[in-house]
């Protein structure tokens, strides 16, 4: 090739990664904001394209409501209505955090929230979210604060981390939510490998290709539990799930066994029956990771207590199972392993109800050969190849609606 047409090509490569890298716009429109006022209440409705979650909470000194939303694209007419209406003094709106963007009422006093609510589009008006307000006494509105600022300190324990926003895709196409749970990490660094490298960085580095590889298809929506070396604990992992509404969650993880020889894939789903006495003995290896990363349970927050594995759906069962039927085929003819059936046993962090969970173990870390396919460049991208290509299956040919 002539200097000169390389050279072109790089430009062009150049161009077109930027335009890769710039951040899609989010799908999320606000296209209106109003103000009323209803006599004892005063009303505040955003329309929206989507429907969104929110989160509601005031502040005082001085007197502000507080409503956070996914990103949101703002396309409200210039010249808002800023005069004050009611309660409402003046409000402003706009980007938070990278995945948060936020209205703020400024109100005249303190105000009571009696209602916060999402409307279905209706009557040719699209969703909209409305807030209504009405006057309250100081003691109660700090009182609120109080109880508002404890609620979101839990939802910030367990905030997963995003990963930048996916292209925009087209209103009918139904988007998978996936969580990937690269386990252990931080201070509990899993199972130490033949050769002393460690389960959680190996387990990181391998739920991050898969996630990357996913988050190309617009198809899916992708979260991960953790996306550094810190510590989760298992039921923070399960309320990631639950919290993102996920489709499937993943958990990754690697193993080691006192026989050298042993080696292969194992994909587990939640029994309280253990399948066999290593299945058994593996979980509750795998959920001794709170005991060890200190976590204290007393005082944590458990967003699952008292939901008996009993009590996880018999259809939320049979979804992990469809999943870990394609999916162990899938990785073990990548890496040379024997084809089982998958196993069971009563690991804590396949513990959603609602959520079809599989955990899988990539290999033994205490085989000389799994070892070096898992740490290497090629193995990783063959595991990753393995787990996206069964979700991509799964979702095409069982959950297809
Ligand atoms: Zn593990």
């Amino acid at each position: 090739m002539w200097p000169v047409q390389r050279r072109l090509l790089q430009i062009l490569f150049a161009l077109l990664f930027c335009a890769a890298a710039t951040p899609a716009t989010a799908d999320l429109v606000a296209t209106a904001a109003r103000v009323g006022d209803h006599g004892g209440k005063t009303r505040f409705v955003l329309e929206l394209t989507e429907k969104a979650p929110f989160q509601v909470f005031v502040l005082p000194d001085p007197y502000r409501v507080v409503i956070d939303f996914p990103v949101v694209d703002w396309h409200l007419p210039p010249h808002q209505d800023q005069r004050p209406v009611g309660l409402i003094d003046s409000y402003r709106f706009g980007l938070f955090r990278p995945d948060t963007s936020r209205v703020v009422l400024d109100v005249r006093g303190p105000v009571e929230v009696t209602a916060a609510e999402l409307l279905p589009p209706r009557d040719g008006k699209p969703y909209r979210f409305y807030i209504d307000i009405r006057p309250t006494g100081r003691d109660a509105f700090l009182a609120a604060a109080a109880r508002d600022r404890e609620r979101l300190a839990k939802i910030a324990a367990i905030r997963p981390e995003p990963l930048p926003a996916t292209p925009p895709v087209a209103k009918e196409a139904r988007r998978y939510t996936i969580v990937i749970d690269a386990g252990h990490g931080g201070v509990d660094p899993g199972t130490i490998g033949v050769h002393g490298g460690q389960e959680k960085d190996l387990v990181l580095a391998v739920a991050r290709r898969i996630a990357g590889e996913l988050h190309k298809s617009p198809q899916y929506r992708v979260v991960m539990t953790r996306s550094s070396d810190v510590f989760l604990s298992l039921r923070d992992r399960v309320a990631v799930a639950r919290k993102e509404e996920a489709d499937l969650f993943i958990s990754i993880h690697a193993d080691s066994i006192k026989s050298p020889k042993v080696r292969g894939a194992t994909v587990y789903t939640l029994s309280e029956t253990a399948s066999d006495d290593e299945a058994e003995a593996l979980a509750h290896k795998e959920n001794k990771s709170d005991v060890i990363a200190g976590v204290d349970l007393a005082l944590h927050d458990d967003a699952v207590s008292g939901i008996l594995i009993d009590l996880a759906q018999r259809e939320t069962k049979n979804f992990a199972a469809a999943f870990a039927k394609i999916l162990l085929p899938e990785i073990t003819q990548r890496n040379g392993g024997v084809s089982r059936d998958h196993r069971y046993a009563g690991f804590r962090v396949l513990r959603a109800p609602d959520v079809p969970s599989v955990l899988v173990e990539l290999g033994y870390l205490s085989n000389s050969q799994d070892y070096d396919f898992l740490f290497s460049k090629a193995g990783q991208e063959r595991m990753t190849e393995g787990v996206v290509s069964a979700v991509d299956r799964y979702f095409r040919e069982i959950r297809s609606e």
